[in-house]
């Protein structure tokens, strides 16, 4: 199967399910992602700020880019200008600095907060408890040029399937939950981002609406011993 084959295939099974689809394309080359994109892929995820930038400036202009990675404060000011969706906000202080660096670009920047659920370490977010307490406090209603479009998890990486049912299951209770609370009157908090390529049949089932698949449409990754993705 080629590239267009997979993007064409999965496109048609998660808009069956009214699911978006991330072409998730860390580590790809760029004309990989040309394949995608002529195949009628338009959403792109990435993992690394440097990545990101890069491949925005090879590739056509009307495609959204979503950091799926984790972001330093730092780095927030090289995508600020085009991003179309940061997923990985785990802090407050992260928060602050989209909503400085949107403001300089004349913008509003959707985000995702990441929701900690997985049963490791190595997994960066935020806890139940910690989401809630950044929703309620003072300075993030006073942040203008960031809109919370909703919340995003990765799941244990394990063949257990319960295990990750119950992860999806509860974050989805904690994203319904966090809709009714704080974002009653507002559309745009809409998007539940759960699932990859291992476990993306799981996390739709479980109430997903966005999945992030990388290997499903592009092949495997050579795997960098110096990081984790
Ligand atoms: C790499 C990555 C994916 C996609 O992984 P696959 O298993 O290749 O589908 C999804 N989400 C995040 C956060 C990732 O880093």
């Amino acid at each position: 199967m080629s590239i267009a084959d997979n993007i064409k295939s999965l496109k048609k099974e998660t808009g069956l399910n009214k699911v978006t689809l991330l072409a998730v394309s860390k580590t790809k080359p760029a004309t990989d992602l040309q394949e995608a994109y002529d195949a009628g892929q338009r959403l792109f995820g990435e993992n690394t700020v440097q990545e990101l930038v890069e491949k925005y400036e090879q590739l056509p202009k009307d495609i959204e880019w979503h950091l799926i990675g984790h972001l330093q404060s730092n780095k927030v000011k090289y995508i600020a200008p085009f991003i179309s969706m940061i997923q990985s906000v785990d802090s407050l202080k992260l928060l602050h600095e989209i909503n400085k660096q949107a403001e300089k670009a004349g913008r509003i920047i959707d985000c995702l907060l990441q929701i900690y659920i997985a049963d490791e370490e190595t997994k960066f977010g935020l806890g139940f408890d910690e989401a809630i307490e950044l929703l309620r406090s003072e300075e993030f209603a006073q942040l203008n040029n960031v809109r919370i479009r909703g919340l995003m998890g990765i799941a244990t990486n394990t063949d257990n399937e319960k295990q990750i049912n119950e992860e999806y299951y509860e974050l989805k209770m904690f994203f319904d939950g966090i809709k009714q609370s704080y974002f009653r009157k507002m559309d745009s908090f809409d998007t539940l981002s759960m699932g990859m390529s291992s476990d993306y049949k799981l996390a739709i089932e479980q109430g997903s609406n966005m999945v992030r698949l990388g290997s499903t449409i592009f092949g495997s990754r050579i795997i960098k011993h110096w990081k984790n993705n």
